[in-house]
C-alpha cells in the first residue's frame, strides 16, 4: 500500500477542490448545498514525487449543526486511523471559527504528522488572510487556492517533507 495523505477539515472549507487539484481530475463532486450526503472519495495520486493514496473525507457534511463537531471527530477519527499524513485545510479568506480551533486542538493531540493548509488565498490579501492560521498552533500554514492552483508546489513540497 502507498502511503496515504487524509485530507480534514470542516465543511465548505475547500476539501474536494483541493482533492481534485492534487487527484489530477474531477472525482469528488464539489457541492455547494448544504446537508449533502457525500461519501468519502479516494484516489492515487503523485505528491511530492511519491506515489500516495488520497483520501478526501465528506461524513461532516451530514452532521446537524448543533452536533456538527462530534460529528466530523467521528468521522475524521476513522479516515485519520488511516492517515500517514493528515492535510487540515481553513478557509482563510473566511476566518478561523470556533469549529476550526476545536478541530485543530483535537488533532494537535493525535499522533499523525499535519500539514495546515489556508485555502482561498487567492488575490493581493491572500497572503495576510493565511496568517489567522497561526493561531490554529499547528505550525506554518501552507497558503493556497485549490481553485486557482496557488502554493500548490509548495503543499508538495510539506507533504514530500513528512513521507
Ligand atoms: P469542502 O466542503 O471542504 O469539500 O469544500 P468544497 O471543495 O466543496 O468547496 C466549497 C466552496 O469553496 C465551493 O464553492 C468552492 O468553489 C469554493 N472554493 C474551494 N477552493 C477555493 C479557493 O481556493 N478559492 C475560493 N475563492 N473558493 C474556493
Ligand atoms: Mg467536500
Amino acid at each position: 500500500m502507498p502511503p496515504t495523505v487524509v485530507i480534514l477539515g470542516r465543511p465548505n472549507v475547500g476539501k474536494s477542490t483541493l482533492f481534485n487539484r492534487l487527484a489530477g481530475r474531477r472525482i469528488a463532486i464539489v457541492d455547494n448545498t448544504p446537508g449533502v450526503t457525500r461519501d468519502r472519495k479516494e484516489a492515487p495520486a503523485r505528491i511530492g514525487g511519491r506515489d500516495v493514496l488520497l483520501v478526501d473525507t465528506a461524513g461532516l457534511e451530514e452532521a446537524a449543526p448543533e452536533t456538527i463537531q462530534g460529528r466530523m471527530r467521528a468521522s475524521s477519527e476513522e479516515a485519520l486511523r488511516r492517515a500517514d499524513v493528515a492535510v487540515f485545510v481553513v478557509d482563510a479568506r473566511g476566518g478561523m471559527t470556533p469549529s476550526d480551533l476545536a478541530f485543530a486542538a483535537w488533532l494537535r493531540r493525535q499522533s499523525v504528522p499535519v500539514i495546515l493548509v489556508a485555502n482561498k488565498t487567492e488575490g493581493r490579501q491572500g497572503g495576510y488572510w493565511a496568517m489567522e492560521a497561526y493561531e490554529l498552533g499547528l505550525g506554518d500554514p501552507v497558503a493556497v487556492s485549490a481553485e486557482h492552483g496557488d502554493g500548490i508546489g509548495e503543499l508538495h513540497d510539506a507533504v514530500r517533507e513528512l513521507l
